[in-house]
């Protein structure tokens, strides 16, 4: 094409992008115009959808599922609400149920209100279509991570929202940016693990894969990502307590992210739950609005997360009243309020906060217009739900397929004792655990239901371990005994200690005598479902019942195949050197159990690394980039201590069928001026005989900085298939740049000096001046 005739496209196209701007805007302010305080409010308000359902009370609906015309009359007519949210009863739905409800809601928010404003629902659709029946379920962020492959994240993305929006829910509480980094936390399984680079790699790809270029698409969907910020980070390891972080680490490790999704054009962020330095999130104007707003320039919706603005009062004490705290929230920043149940009270609340001034009608009108936009933008005015039928991919083999490559690339080999796996055929296998035949901890919490405790009943035709095992190797060469099983629903508010149990010696000693009968044993244990504060965890180490269990085996001589399914590193040290092989499937979701089976069986070779750092003690939890002064040797004088940082597997590490050796590190030039671009290569060379994947990964090391540097940061990635006895030439472009840090007055700062540049064992000293 000539140079004019793209000009001519180019101007043509931004006039028309600057035209459907101009003509929302004119949309909405037209709206505003007409919009009393009160239906400004109701925007302004998310409610949980058991508030309207025909039920006893707000908690609890009937079965089926029906809305209560009356209820949905008084939260949209009466009180104008904007938003829903959740599933009723904490159980996934229909397509079609999702539509006929979506349909009757928008019926009543735009045929039968004044202004015929669209309702927007929102969910959790965290690793498919969470609160779909017969969705396409993926593995949870953090396997997605330890496939190290962005593209993986991009198509859960992708499917999510388009089985999503074969639902007509247009607005997903999805990707979770936070940084997990303490293996103690119940949510670390929704992270992408404790890197952040890795986290901005791969939350891009899925608000790209959500978002496309415009979220009107009726395949695409708004993204609200979470939780801003500083979640996940507690002292306690628990959830929702406090967190004390300078802001220098807060801008260094958790802010990127954030930072980049914005960038990426995400519609809408969701507030940490938690608390900074002794200030609840919900109540800092410094990061809702001088950060998020005014310095990273943020302009979608900030959503509020759970009953948040209420726990100014009731928990967190920093408000007298709920009106205080409504007002506080506002001030800072919120503009839509996650009620979810008490909406009379918040809506009639902030109405008094505005008469009275104390919170400025300028104030509302900036959060309503954000609202307004994003639910323009997702064309809900003209297409305020969908039809299933108009979806006819929804849970396809097609989508299948993506979910089990993602499973199958990030289940990770720690050990291979022996070269036992991938197994010979014809063995005798005994599969046993409280893991081995179940799909709910394959899945792990926000599957079918909150906790993922429903999920046997959703994923029937799916396989478990022990299932898929049988399919692989042959129904007469398997046996299942499960030794230990977690009871079929355990219910998380009744014992703090959330590990259940069902075991009597009978079972246990089951196990031990068909294990002396077989030739290996596949040994699957880890955790059942959880998220949240019912997942949170009185002792890291794996429950003593598996442990007991792993030991016995053990002592019958017969190898084991330790199968880790946990959605945190649970701590095996003492049972890890009686392991012959050690595999980490993580959460991997439906397509779990035939990926691990495809790995067992040789017919896949594992390529999965770790996302996070695995620990070997309570009280040496670290993470891959820690400080020098965290060596355990290094004391000078006296001591002398033993070992250099007691972990037990590194952060990026996993193991292959195959052998990667790599050689020929270079780089452009030994030093650098502050502009320049380092441009780094290696090669890599498959000596196995088997075709295998490698993730090559760059980690730079700052020599000296006035705020002690990290002992490495992973800088680049990348995944890639070598074939036997070829090698391959991996280059990376790395701006000096990006060798900067945050230093002690937040500001980021690139100081000269010696930095190395690593790749496996490799290294590299160049100079910045
Ligand atoms: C969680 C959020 C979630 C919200 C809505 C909260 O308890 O922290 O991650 O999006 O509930 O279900």
């Amino acid at each position: 094409m000539n140079r004019p005739l793209i000009l001519l496209i180019f101007i043509l196209s931004s006039c028309t992008i600057q035209e459907k701007k101009n003509e929302v805007d004119n949309k909405i302010d037209q709206l505003i115009s007409q919009m009393t305080l009160e239906e400004k409010i109701g925007q302004m308000a998310q409610i949980n959808i058991t508030v309207i359902t025909d039920g006893p009370d707000k908690w609890n609906s009937y079965e089926p599922l029906t809305l209560d015309t009356e209820k949905v009359k008084k939260a949209i007519l009466k009180y104008k609400i904007g938003s829903v949210l959740n599933t009723a009863n904490n159980q996934a739905r229909s397509p079609k149920l999702w539509n006929q409800i979506i349909g009757e809601i928008q019926k009543t928010a735009m045929i039968e209100s004044r202004l015929g404003i669209p309702i927007i629902y929102g969910i959790d659709g965290m690793h498919g279509a969470t609160y779909t029946s017969g969705a396409t379920i993926f593995p949870q962020q953090i396997t997605t991570a330890a496939s190290w492959n962005p593209e993986n994240a991009y198509q859960m993305a992708r499917v999510t929202a388009y089985e999503t929006k074969a639902c007509g829910i247009p607005w997903n509480f999805s990707p979770v940016l936070d940084l997990g980094q303490d293996p103690r936390f119940p949510r670390q399984f929704e992270t992408f693990g404790e890197d952040p680079y890795l986290i901005t790699q791969m939350g891009n790809k899925m608000i790209e894969g959500y978002q496309g270029n415009e979220i009107s698409n009726p395949n695409n969907l708004a993204t609200c990502v979470k939780h801003f910020l500083g979640y996940q980070t507690t002292i306690t390891g628990k959830d929702r307590t406090p967190s004390y972080l300078p802001e220098h680490v807060l801008r260094e490790l958790h802010l990127p992210s954030f930072k980049s999704a914005i960038e990426m054009g995400t519609k809408s962020i969701m507030i940490n739950s938690g608390l900074i330095n002794g200030i609840p999130t919900h109540a800092d104007a410094y990061i809702l609005t001088t950060l998020l707003r005014e310095e990273l320039g943020f302009e979608g919706v900030i959503l509020s997360d759970w009953e948040d603005i209420n726990k100014l009062h009731d928990r967190d004490k920093v408000a007298k009243s709920r009106k205080e705290a409504i007002k506080i929230a506002i001030n800072a920043g919120i503009d839509m309020s996650m009620i979810p149940y008490d909406y009379e009270e918040f809506c009639d609340k902030l109405l008094e906060l505005v008469n009275e001034k104390s919170i400025s009608l300028s104030r509302i009108d900036e959060s309503v217009r954000r609202i307004l936009k994003l639910k323009f933008e997702l064309n809900l005015f003209n297409n305020p739900n969908s039809s299933y039928k108009d979806y006819p991919d929804f849970g396809s083999e097609k989508h299948a397929k993506l979910a089990y490559n993602s499973a199958s690339e990030a289940i990770t080999l720690l050990k291979n004792k022996n070269s036992l796996l991938p197994l010979k055929k014809n063995l005798k296998i005994l599969v046993t655990g409280p893991n081995a035949n179940s799909m709910r901890s394959l899945n792990g919490g926000w599957t079918y239901s909150w906790q993922g405790e429903k999920t046997e009943k959703f994923a029937q035709n799916h396989n478990t371990i022990f299932e898929s095992i049988s399919n692989n190797f042959g129904v007469k060469n398997v046996k299942f005994v499960p030794g230990i099983s977690y009871p079929y629903n355990a219910d998380f508010d009744k014992d703090p200690r959330f590990e259940y149990y069902d075991q009597s010696e009978d079972q246990f000693n089951k196990a031990i005598i068909e294990a002396k009968k077989s030739d290996v044993i596949i040994l699957c244990l880890g955790e059942n479902s959880y998220t949240e504060k019912p997942g949170d965890l009185n002792d890291l180490n794996l429950h003593p019942l598996q442990k007991k269990l792993a030991k016995k085996l053990a002592q019958t001589g017969v190898p084991i195949i330790l199968i880790i399914n946990s959605g945190r590193p649970r701590l095996i040290s003492d049972i890890e050197p009686l392991m012959s092989a050690v595999v980490n499937i993580y959460l991997p979701g439906n397509y779990g159990g035939d990926a691990l089976a495809d790995i067992i069986s040789g017919k896949v070779n594992p390529s999965g690394k770790l996302p996070y750092t695995y620990p070997m003690f309570p009280n040496s939890l670290t993470t891959y980039n820690y400080k020098p002064s965290e060596i355990q040797n290094n004391a000078q004088g006296a001591y002398s201590y033993v070992g250099e940082i007691n972990i037990l597997y590194e952060f990026g590490y996993g193991l292959s069928y195959t052998n990667f050796k790599y050689d020929e590190l270079k780089v452009n030039s030994s030093s650098f001026n502050v502009n320049e671009t380092v441009e780094i290569s290696v090669r890599v060379t498959n000596l196995g005989d088997k075709i295998g994947k490698e993730t090559i990964q760059l980690y730079s090391k700052d020599h000296y900085a006035s705020l002690t540097p990290d002992m490495k940061r992973l800088r680049r990635f990348k995944k890639i298939e070598i074939n036997p006895g070829e090698s391959e030439i991996i280059s990376f472009s790395l701006p000096i740049s990006e060798l900067s840090f945050i230093n002690q007055k937040n500001i980021n700062t690139l100081e000269p000096g010696n930095f190395d540049l690593m790749i496996s064992d490799l290294n590299k000293t160049i100079e910045v001046y």
